[in-house]
């Protein structure tokens, strides 16, 4: 499938590279945006719309042996795109479910574009969905350890968390 749901384990919320830009008041994740569109273009990295505004998404992979999220990449998605990423805050929290409200978007057309982009039915996306809340259920019992060293790949200068930090 080439659009996934992808929900960060509660134990691991905040642990963003955006967040940690946005506490120490950075204008480095600025620097990523750019760095980003000037790689990939001003599209979405997904499903290919070509309208914006995108949002950079925060690609992670879990080892769970060693309870390591490791950040293996950031790309820019449409509205749509992201929305599936983080799903259970946009379809099953209140505030997801408000600003959902105000976009004028409902649970039922975000499933749709799901469908769409992976040229699927209804029902495998629910077998999808089932599958990634379970992991998620699994993921948010573990405490996590973050890996950012992905960002040196970008040859930006800007200030980096330390690697293998759980908080910053
Ligand atoms: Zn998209
Ligand atoms: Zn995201």
């Amino acid at each position: 499938m080439k659009l996934t749901i992808d929900l960060v384990p509660q134990t691991a919320w905040g642990n963003s590279l955006y967040n940690f830009y946005k506490q120490n008041k950075a204008w480095d994740w600025h620097k990523i945006k750019q760095k980003v569109f000037d790689l990939e273009g001003k599209k979405c990295w997904i499903c290919g719309h070509a309208e914006g505004p995108f949002e950079a998404h925060e690609f992670w992979r879990y080892n769970h042996k060693e309870k390591i999220q490791k950040l293996v990449g950031i790309h820019h998605l449409c509205g749509n795109c992201h929305k599936i990423k983080h799903f259970g805050f946009w379809t099953e929290t209140e505030t997801g479910l408000e600003k959902l409200k105000k976009e004028n978007l409902t649970k039922i057309e975000l499933i749709m574009h799901f469908c769409d982009v992976n040229n699927c039915l209804e029902k495998d996306f629910k077998e999808h969905k089932d599958k990634s809340f379970k992991l998620h259920a699994w993921r948010s019992q573990q405490e996590w350890k973050t890996d950012f060293s992905w960002i040196e790949k970008l040859n930006l200068n800007v200030i980096m968390p330390n690697t293998n930090l759980n908080s910053f």
